[in-house]
């Protein structure tokens, strides 16, 4: 839980501009949560974007329903990794593919 600094009001997590924030209930008084580390205990655990992106997505790390493939991880030489695939926003570019290492976890995209 956690309390305005201004008014001591309860405090609820929000999403705005995609991003975590605390409101306060009583005097809109706003905190984002992304800033002092402790979002993990507001975000309900979300499902992969598959919104179009050009930058390199973060995914959670509920990871096991992708599918795997044999690629080899260029961080520790794992040769098993998941994969998936986003539009980029122009949308008439190929998509991108993304691999994530089974073992330390290490994300890279295809070029
Ligand atoms: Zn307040
Ligand atoms: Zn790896």
């Amino acid at each position: 839980m956690e309390f305005c600094p201004k008014c001591e009001s309860l405090m609820l997590p929000t999403k705005r501009d995609g991003k975590t924030v605390i409101v306060c209930t009583k005097c809109g008084y706003c905190r984002d949560v992304d800033e002092v580390g402790d979002a993990s205990k507001y975000i309900v655990k979300e499902k992969i974007e598959h919104k179009p992106k050009d930058t390199l997505v973060v995914i959670d790390d509920d990871v096991d329903t992708l599918p795997k493939t044999r690629e080899e991880c260029p961080k520790c030489g794992n040769k098993e990794a998941y994969w998936w695939e986003l539009q980029t926003r122009s949308g008439d570019e190929p998509s991108t593919k993304f691999y994530r290492c089974t073992k330390c976890s290490y994300t890279w995209r295809e070029y």
